[in-house]
């Protein structure tokens, strides 16, 4: 059967990983968290003093320090998703905790760190198979994919569910933390101006508030298998 690319975007923590990682590993494609690698690159100007207490990011030091910073996916546990590995180190229990969710979208809106990530993110795709979720996929990395989803929830919903998700690995977080941090990152991430979050015009939109992982997965798997056949 025909490779095809699937793009996956939607807003935060709205379950797009969930469903896109489910997805490839049913149907044998690679999986790319797109997230990840602007959480990595954040982590990389935290730990280098590149952002500031109040949130401001030395954009230009970030910026000149873009070819340092190599990101990779590797897989280190069998049967389950890659880790993301910053220069050499598996830095995957990092960038999901509070510290880099509350300043990766200001590091995400800077044009030069999307232009960077978006070409790695490209070359990734190059031999199509590939689900790739993210923000800006069917719009700005792959324009053409022949299948685009856009995945919303409501707020409280997808707070809900990064709580459970953050405890579920021992994080002690509120729900006020993530609540507002949810929706501080739509804020950023739909007001940039460079490839700001919005639904692609030829996108399906699915809200899953009300749905379980399973009936999303079945979703997603339904919507393939008519895309790969025609
Ligand atoms: O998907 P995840 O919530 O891990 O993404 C973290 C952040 O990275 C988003 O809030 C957004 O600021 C940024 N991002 C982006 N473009 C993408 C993927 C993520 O700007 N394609």
């Amino acid at each position: 059967m025909k490779k095809i690319t699937i793009a996956i975007d939607g807003f935060s923590s709205s379950g797009k990983s969930t469903m896109a990682k489910a997805l490839a590993r049913e149907i044998g494609y690679i999986y790319i968290d797109s997230g990840a690698m602007y959480r990595a690159v954040t982590l990389y100007a935290l730990r280098h003093g590149l952002i500031a207490p109040d949130g401001t990011v030395r954009e230009e030091e970030l910026v000149s320090a873009l070819p340092d910073i190599k990101i990779e996916f590797r897989y280190v546990t069998p049967g389950e998703a890659a880790h993301t590995f910053l220069n050499g180190e598996d830095v995957e229990r990092q960038i999901r905790g509070m510290e880099v969710s509350n300043a990766v979208s200001p590091v995400s809106a800077i044009p030069a760190v999307r232009h960077d990530l978006v070409k790695k993110q490209q070359a990734f795709g190059a031999a199509k198979g590939i689900v790739m979720d993210g923000r800006d996929i069917g719009t700005t990395v792959f324009p053409d994919a022949e299948m685009k989803v856009f995945v919303a929830a409501s707020p409280r919903e997808r707070a809900r569910r990064r709580v459970e998700e953050l405890r579920a690995k021992g994080r002690d977080v509120s729900f006020d933390e993530v609540f507002e941090n949810v929706v501080s990152r739509d804020r950023i991430d739909r007001s940039r101006s460079e490839s700001p979050l919005r639904k692609a015009d030829d996108a399906v939109e699915l809200d899953n508030t009300g749905m379980t992982i399973d009936e999303q997965n079945r979703w997603l798997l339904d919507l393939y298998n008519q895309r790969s056949q025609s």
